[in-house]
């Protein structure tokens, strides 16, 4: 692992970071505020983050000249995207500093490494990941026992928004559901009565300090986050502390450094099981852009730069609403109008963001929109007024 030899980064100084979608963008706004410039490693030409950075290298995440050009200008290079491949982060760390690691991304980005590593850190963390099983062959589904089913069947890689996953109930919607998606390794985790979903969303310091920000409650529609409020309203004190705790512990034991988010559910008989790790910024940590001291990307920059974290401290509440591309679809046709975003910017507390984005499809993130007021029900409130406006 490179060691700099500067202890922080100046102001003017690049970072870089790996991919250039819309956290690579809100990325690249927080660390230009802060005086960085960002170069964007990103394939396509076009793209969210693209649009604001100072520089963008249009090559492939695994393109050597394309990596060694972003090492040879930053002074630390971080990733927006976790399917990053794990090697151009090793290849980058030759010469430059990464965070987060290879190793840490490399575990997050594979559903069998993420469940063991939660197994392996049970004892410190509190929590278990819910019973699971591999399936890369027949003779895997022929073993299943009874008591993962019913249960769901996601790819180990590049799963994502509820993509690469099937529900299943028997043996039988196993194979069909591992014939579909063309026999690649999956992992069999069984069904929870889930009563209502969390996130954590942690930040360490290259020097072992960490910060964890306000446990986020999430609701889900058709796979894909539909709302955050913060604070959840389900959420109990004993919850939070457990969650936060856990997500902590979870990122002292990888030795991460750079903003972590965690995923859990939480049982209708109120038990904490851990679901998932992203390596980086998250959709349920939006809120934090205009309800904390701190933003979750101002943090990322802080990290990278190796300067002392932020105060996480939420000084509003808040509810997060994401921007689907269904929202400029009219019901009766497929034409697309602008939504009204006159009326919605209207509802006091509102935080409009649009990631530039300019073909709206169903079911892609085209921004998001942040109420926050001074108690939580005006901000809900405002949330439903909203929802009601783009229909
Ligand atoms: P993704 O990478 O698509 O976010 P997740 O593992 O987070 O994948 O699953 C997406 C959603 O599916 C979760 O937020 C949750 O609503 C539901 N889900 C996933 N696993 C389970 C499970 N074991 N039991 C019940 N619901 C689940
Ligand atoms: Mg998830």
């Amino acid at each position: 692992q490179f060691t700099p030899f500067l202890p922080s980064a100046n102001p003017q100084a690049w970072l870089g970071v790996m991919g250039g979608g819309q956290l690579g963008r809100m990325f690249a706004q927080a660390a230009q505020s802060m005086g960085y410039q960002v170069a964007v490693l990103e394939p396509s030409d076009d793209c969210p983050a693209g649009q604001v950075a100072q520089r963008l290298i249009n090559a492939g995440y695994s393109d050597g000249q394309g990596l060694d050009v972003l090492a040879a200008q930053c002074f630390a290079v971080t990733t927006e995207f976790e399917n990053v491949p794990a090697d151009s982060l090793s290849r980058l760390s030759q010469h430059v500093f990464v965070a987060p690691d290879a190793h840490g991304v490399s575990v997050a980005q594979d559903r069998i490494a993420e469940k063991s590593f939660f197994v392996g850190c049970a004892a410190k963390s509190g929590v278990q990941p819910a019973p699971h099983k591999v399936i890369a062959s027949q003779a895997d589904i022929d073993a299943i026992g009874d008591e993962l089913l019913p249960g769901i069947l996601k790819t180990v890689r590049m799963g994502y928004d509820g993509k690469g996953q099937v529900r299943v109930r028997s043996r039988e919607d196993v194979r069909a559901a591992f014939d579909s998606m063309g026999q690649v390794a999956c992992l069999l985790e069984k069904m929870l009565p889930l009563a209502y979903e969390v996130s954590v969303l942690t930040a360490r310091g290259a020097d072992g300090q960490s910060v964890v920000y306000p446990i986020a409650e999430n609701v889900h529609r058709d796979g894909i986050l539909f709302t955050t409020t913060v604070p959840g309203p389900n959420v109990s004190d004993d919850c939070a502390k457990k969650a936060q705790a856990a997500a902590q512990a979870i990122v002292a034991e990888l030795g991460y450094v750079g903003v972590l988010c965690i995923e859990f559910f939480v049982l209708k008989d109120g038990s904490l099981v851990v679901n998932e790790m992203a390596p980086r910024p998250h959709n349920s940590g939006h809120y934090t852009m205009d309800a904390c001291v701190t933003s979750q990307f101002a943090q990322q920059v802080r990290a990278m730069a190796r300067l002392p974290l932020g105060d996480v401290r939420q000084h509003s509440p808040a509810v997060m609403l994401n921007i689907l591309g269904d929202v400029w679809f009219s019901d009766e046709t497929d034409a697309t109008r602008e939504p009204a975003w006159d009326q919605v910017l209207a509802l006091p507390g509102a935080n409009l963001h649009l990631y530039g984005k300019d073909d709206p499809r169903r079911a892609r993130k085209m921004g998001h929109l942040t109420f926050v007021a001074p108690t939580l029900a005006e901000a809900q409130q405002q949330l439903n007024a909203a929802c009601a406006i783009l229909g």
